[in-house]
């Protein structure tokens, strides 16, 4: 089913060039936004899909509760950053947002870049400006955190808090509904994104602050013609069905902010204290033991000695930059176990938790983490079986 334009491929590697038009593989293991497209640093993350959803749902299943509110007001306020770093950019575009003819163009590469981001296939069918969006959605990659993609997108046109309601046609398939609100929810205020480096509107009163990433010398293979990291070749757009895959092992990923994750963090560390550390993590580790493919890895042959471990957890680490998450500058494997100093984590947690995880899957043995940020943009873990 065709829903919009198909993307323009590098013609040696195939790679889509309007990715690498909107996004940066750094050296220091960062993936960011490109300066000159969007004004300012954002961080942007390549995202396995079934860890999003299984994070939160182990989560969930740790409290008792629902974190659903907490999750689409740190992504509503995300996506809004992101959005509004754009106009803010572009002279005159945030005023010319006030004419409707403009803010229909606007929602229609909404559904474009939804596709090329592969969080869904979005087809608006009725929006009036000022009062609701219509439309169908195919293959959400989340259907909480989606609508509140759309709510934060669709509000920097109306300037008006908006709901976003849905309805099941069939599976993977959802007539969507955006209509004003009466309100934002209560946790709004303390939701905000925390971007180093920006000048958005949620930070207006603050000077440019530092990014606080540390330079590195990662270097990419990357195609000679696109400049596209080649290590990324087994990633396919599925641009009709809003979908990204990695045919290597088929596991669906997205392109999303870095913000989100750790605003929820923040404000499960807030309400939980140090019992959220413990959480998250035990979290993180469930989702990677229990899907090791998800990370290269065959479920069916675990590493047999020590030379094979080095190499998995290498192959693994150096995948980090490659998906924005991280600069591995130091992995020493021993009989002890594994120590690891990444640069620019972008959420530490996930990082040390998800590498607790592979050393307990690959060595089927339990195991201590120690975690720490010794100076800022530095993460040090040591991981000893048990
Ligand atoms: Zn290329």
């Amino acid at each position: 089913m065709k829903t919009g334009y198909p993307l323009f491929r590098c013609k040696a590697c195939g790679f889509p060039r309007s990715i690498n038009l909107f996004m940066k593989w750094n050296s220091n293991g960062t993936i960011t936004a490109n300066q000159w497209v969007w004004g300012n640093d954002l961080r942007i993350l390549i995202l396995r899909q079934g860890f999003v959803n299984q994070l939160f749902a182990h989560i969930e299943g740790h409290l008792g509760l629902s974190i659903e509110h907490i999750a689409f007001e740190a992504e509503r306020q995300a996506s809004m950053a992101v959005f509004k770093a754009f106009p803010d950019k572009v002279p005159g575009l945030d005023r010319l947002t006030r004419l409707k003819s403009v803010r229909k163009l606007w929602v229609l590469a909404s559904d474009q870049i939804a596709a090329m981001l592969g969080m869904c296939s979005s087809t608006t069918s009725e929006y009036v400006p000022g009062k609701f969006s219509a439309g169908e959605i195919r293959n959400p990659f989340n259907l909480n955190l989606l609508g509140a993609l759309i709510a934060g997108d669709f509000e920097l046109l109306e300037k008006k808090p908006l709901k976003v309601t849905w309805e099941q046609i069939e599976s993977n398939r959802y007539r969507i509904l955006v209509e004003l609100a009466a309100a934002r929810s209560s946790i709004s205020d303390r939701m905000s994104p925390d971007i180093p480096g920006s000048t958005s509107m949620l930070f207006p009163s603050r000077q440019k602050r530092s990014t606080g990433l540390l330079s590195g010398s990662y270097v990419h293979k990357r195609c000679p013609e696109c400049k596209a990291p080649t290590a990324l070749s087994s990633l396919k757009w599925m641009e009709d069905e809003g979908v990204i895959m990695d045919t290597s092992n088929w596991v669906r990923f997205y392109i999303g902010d870095a913000y989100f994750i750790p605003a929820v963090f923040r404000e499960l560390a807030s309400e939980l204290g140090e019992d959220a550390f413990s959480i998250i993590i035990d979290s993180v580790k469930n989702y990677t033991v229990t899907n090791p493919s998800h990370f290269g890895l065959d479920p069916e042959s675990r590493p047999r000695n020590r030379e094979s471990l080095k190499n998995a957890l290498q192959r693994y680490v150096s995948y980090l930059p490659l998906l924005g998450e991280g600069n591995p500058v130091y992995l020493n494997i021993s009989e002890a176990g594994l120590e690891v100093t990444i640069e620019n984590p972008y959420e530490p947690l996930v990082v040390a938790a998800t590498l607790q995880g592979l050393f307990e899957w690959m060595t089927q043995s339990k195991s201590s983490l120690e975690w720490k940020v010794p100076t800022e943009g530095r993460l040090y873990c040591s991981i000893k079986s048990v």
